[in-house]
């Protein structure tokens, strides 16, 4: 079904011309400064898991801390890969696969560990695509050249950079431990890599409204991203967020109503040609405290779409580059 933005569906099937690509998950255990060298106690909203796919996550449960400091062994981790080949071939009928490093900061180690990881990992199959998600600050030039050396004719790489909001106010709150301008300094050598940029943000009612979400996107207009995951305020157990909300006995999350009003009127001031990987944020119910009012994801992103529809909007009708 056609959206009222763009949405990433779309653009892996004009991009791979209809052909099953789905992405494989890996945690390769490279944890995340933010949370261990550096001694920050994390971002706010961070319970820990790093964003690990929740198939890799068995067994569930509150983590104080993150896991290791290490990366895994590579025989775990070559495990994981053809485990999750075999899955996307078995339930989706994938024909093409994406490695997808998503779990944790996928570029805190020396460049030359990396280049043993990222090499014995992309030997398992003819991928795609290689995607890298990770934070701003860690970005070398040395890393970028890395990343780079793997870009082929059949091959894209993708790097998810977490930015959360623009406000460095915010980010500040938020312990990201990074300011607006580190993102954009990684963005603009991102881009001189040739590689593609996908840019996570946050909407965060408990700190900032909706003017100041729409400067974020006008932001990330500004870094020319070239794809975007939106996500709600997902408050889960074990994070500094719920710890500070919890005494106040209510919780800085957006009606359901209110966050089709806010994913629209984002979408409405993003750029075009900027794809929408993500809209909404999806959690296990053992690790979600709150929003529990959310019908299922399909429902709301259909809300988002009438709502669009309603108002004769798509996706960049109200940027400041129309
Ligand atoms: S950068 Fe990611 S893994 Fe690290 S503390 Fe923040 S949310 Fe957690």
């Amino acid at each position: 079904m056609k959206r009222h933005w763009n949405t990433y569906s779309d653009y892996l099937a004009e991009k791979y011309g209809g052909r099953r690509v789905y992405r494989v998950s890996v945690d390769a255990g490279l944890s995340c400064p933010n949370r261990d060298a550096l001694g920050r106690g994390g971002c706010a909203f961070c319970d820990g898991t790093g964003g690990t796919a929740v198939h890799l996550r068995p067994q569930e449960k509150d983590l104080k801390e993150s896991q290791s400091l290490l990366l895994k062994p590579e025989s775990d981790i070559a495990a994981q890969i053809d485990r999750g080949l075999k899955y996307i071939r078995y339930r989706y009928k994938a024909e093409l696969a994406m490695l997808y490093f998503q779990s944790w900061s996928n570029t805190n180690a020396p460049a030359g560990r990396l280049k043993k990881l990222y090499d014995m990992a992309l030997e398992r199959a003819d991928f795609v695509s290689l995607i890298v998600s990770t934070r701003p600050d860690l970005l070398s030039d040395e890393v970028l050249d890395l990343l780079a050396s793997y870009r082929t004719d059949k091959r894209e790489v993708w790097v998810e950079a977490g930015l959360q909001s623009a406000d460095d106010d915010t980010l500040r709150r938020l312990g990201r431990g990074h300011d607006a301008a580190c993102f954009a300094d990684a963005a603009q050598r991102i881009h001189a890599h040739g590689l593609k940029l996908c840019t996570h943000m946050m909407i965060l009612p408990c700190y900032e409204n909706l003017e100041k979400s729409i400067e974020t996107i006008r932001f990330i207009n500004r870094c020319a991203s070239d794809a975007v995951k939106i996500h709600n305020l997902c408050l889960t157990r074990g994070t500094r967020l719920l710890d500070d909300y919890k005494s106040l006995g209510c919780y800085p999350v957006l009606s359901l109503e209110r966050f089709v009003h806010t994913a629209a009127v984002l979408l409405a001031h993003l750029d075009r040609s900027v794809v929408v990987e993500r809209l909404m944020s999806e959690m296990t119910a053992s690790r979600l405290v709150n929003p529990l009012h959310f019908p299922d994801k399909r429902d709301v992103l259909e809300l988002v779409d009438l709502y669009m529809e309603n108002r004769g909007w798509q996706q960049g009708c109200l940027s400041d580059s129309i």
